[in-house]
């Protein structure tokens, strides 16, 4: 008998879904495994859509922040913004379709100094929480963008458990403050 061949498997370092091992592009500097990242760009594969629902737009918000990479300049500030805008959304009345208006928030013109603003957030544990793997195996659109909206819950809400003082203070600083 021959054996059947068994995909070799990897975890994600940043969300930790399991997924077949692949080559392929990752992002600059949110980590990842190549079929992480390729699982994420493919939810705006037009033969696979979501379903165009308002949360849609929070994607790539959930995304960054389960794939916070290493301290540095770039990454600190990404968190820091992909964090507000679900904080603004979720705990603030923010609509979804206001996501890029609070991403460009806090680099607005302003007197204080642009670096700096934001520190490293230690990340949480994302076990047991949803991750793109499982938006995309949404079987319809509707499907897949419930699922979605799910996983950008329950990634502000793990992330929030840890650091949700300090989301807010920025929030507060950085988005909400018309005196910057
Ligand atoms: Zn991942």
């Amino acid at each position: 008998m021959t054996p059947t061949a068994v995909p070799d498997v990897g975890t994600c370092e940043g969300c930790g879904a399991v997924l077949p091992v692949q080559d392929g592009p990752t992002h600059r500097y949110m980590a990842s495994s190549a079929a992480c990242w390729a699982t994420f760009t493919g939810l705006s594969d037009p033969h696979r859509p979501l379903a165009g629902a308002a949360f849609d737009a929070l994607i790539v918000d959930a995304y960054a922040a389960q794939h916070p990479g290493r301290p540095s300049p770039q990454t600190i500030n990404s968190v820091a913004i992909h964090l507000m805008v679900l904080c603004g959304v979720l705990e603030h009345s923010f609509r979804p379709d206001q996501a890029l208006w609070v991403r460009q928030r806090p680099g607005r013109p302003s007197r204080l100094p642009k670096h700096n603003r934001f520190h490293w957030l230690a990340p949480p544990a994302f076990t047991s929480i949803l991750t793109v793997a499982d938006v995309s195996r949404g079987e319809t659109p509707a499907r897949r963008s419930d699922l979605a909206e799910q996983w950008i819950r329950e990634v502000w809400s793990t992330w929030a458990a840890a650091h949700r003082p300090q989301v807010e203070n920025w929030f507060g600083r950085y988005v909400l403050s018309e005196r910057v």
